[in-house]
């Protein structure tokens, strides 16, 4: 199933990548193009793609909230729940400042936006953001059922802690429900798996239509951006996760990046560390051997807060903006770049683009222009599916590395072969 998916990306990029090629060149004729256009780009291939991302959004909420409330009533004891809360969030800032400082570095030293001079016909507008104050009041439901309704994922997370700390001290009652919440949580998986089988349909029309639609024309304009970012978002997936892995951990670093391969697929095809959810918990869960006390906490608050791919862009993208303003940025300005763009992805969601929005924060805090962001706007499709994927797999290697400090890692489930474990 992981080649068929990996194959489906392959393909869609492909098929994507020509049909932009024959279109932009009038390859087909005029009618026979707006044909292809209309019917199959913007017809099956859109969809598709669009079901196909309705059904993974439509387990979130479900498997969250009964995968969480397992893992909280397991735990029972809150002495627990403190140390992996506490662990997981450190892990979390200190990755994500850690990406932001080895960006802004890097950039700095590369300076791909020195003696550019850029014109812009993007517009962008920013919204205002939230104070600090209501994002951390948001993060306490009023009302669950609205929380769910809205995928509020830290409000899901509270109440879901709250009930299944409470179903284990429930005596009688909270055993019978516990069983329920432990069948409904198989149930659900089932239904992932049952997703997963038709994802390569899924993951090659999202691709195709996206590739189908991407001028690499603005690649090449922004060469200098999107290569240092790019090479540092790669840097960041292949070197500094798997040191973390081994030095924190003891674990090879390979098993966890052959197994997340799946993962990444649907993360890049759906530029979404929130619809991933699904997947990823299934993979950290079942194929890397997490517990679900610790995975039902670490994967949906890490695909809320933990954003180490969208950190290295906003530290990529304000080097690159002050650069080509011609403003240099003091050593102060730079510290606060790595504070706000920490907080800036806790309090927002993983959904396609966000980072863009949230770098107005960082620009501001900065004193950089804010329109800048549209320099950048017409690459950044691309990079956001790079970048999510370093999302993802940042609350992967969290995940296990927490379950292994807290003797809640599976080791025999983390080394054996994902083929052994998926025949299961
Ligand atoms: N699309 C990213 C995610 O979902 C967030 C971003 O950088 O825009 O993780």
């Amino acid at each position: 199933l992981t080649n068929r998916i990996l194959l489906a990306m392959v393909l869609g990029i492909a098929v994507g990548s020509l049909l932009n090629l024959l279109l932009s060149a009038n390859a087909l004729g005029v009618s026979f193009g707006a044909l292809i256009q209309t019917y199959l780009i913007d017809g099956v291939f859109d969809v598709l793609g669009r079901i196909f991302v309705a059904s993974l959004k439509l387990l979130v909420v479900p498997l969250v909230l009964v995968s969480l409330i397992c893992g909280a009533s397991a735990l029972g004891d809150s002495a627990r729940m403190g140390p992996i809360a506490g662990k997981t969030i450190a892990f979390y800032l200190f990755t994500t400042g850690l990406a932001v400082t080895i960006a802004l570095l890097v950039a700095s030293i590369v300076a791909p936006g020195e003696g550019m001079n850029l014109q812009t016909s993007a517009e962008f507008v920013p919204k205002p953001a939230p104070p600090l104050t209501d994002v951390i009041v948001n993060i306490f439901p009023t009302n669950p059922v609205k929380a769910m309704a809205e995928a509020n994922m830290l409000q899901i997370i509270v109440f879901a802690l709250l009930f299944g700390y409470a179903m284990s001290h429930a005596g009688e009652p909270g055993r019978r429900l516990a069983g329920f919440f432990r069948d409904a949580e198989a149930v659900v998986m089932r239904m992932v798996s049952l997703l997963m089988e038709v994802a390569p349909y899924g993951v090659f029309a999202l691709l195709s239509k996206l590739f189908a639609g991407m001028g690499a024309s603005a690649i090449l304009d922004l060469a200098g951006y999107f290569f240092t970012l790019a090479a540092i978002l790669v840097f960041h997936g292949l070197v500094v996760y798997p040191m973390l892995l081994r030095v924190l951990a003891g674990l090879s670093p390979a098993v966890l990046l052959q197994k997340m391969r799946p993962v990444w697929a649907f993360a890049f095809s759906t530029s979404s560390s929130g619809a991933t959810i699904p997947v990823t918990l299934r993979t950290v869960e079942h194929r890397l051997g997490v517990h679900n006390s610790v995975a039902g906490f670490t994967v949906p608050l890490g695909a809320t807060i933990n954003m180490d791919g969208t950190a290295i862009m906003q530290g990529v993208a304000t080097i690159f903006i002050a650069q080509v303003y011609g403003i240099d940025l003091s050593m102060a300005a730079l510290f606060g770049v790595v504070v706000t763009a920490i907080l800036a992805s806790i309090g927002t969601a993983g959904v396609p683009g966000v980072g863009l929005i949230t770098l107005a924060l960082v620009l501001e805090q900065a004193g950089l222009p804010v329109e800048g962001i549209a320099l950048i706007i017409g690459v950044d499709r691309l990079l956001d599916m790079i970048r999510t994927v370093i999302n993802v797999t940042g609350d992967a290697v969290a995940s296990v590395v927490v379950a292994n400090s807290e003797g809640q890692l599976d080791q025999e489930i983390y080394h054996a072969s994902a083929d052994t474990l998926d025949a299961r």
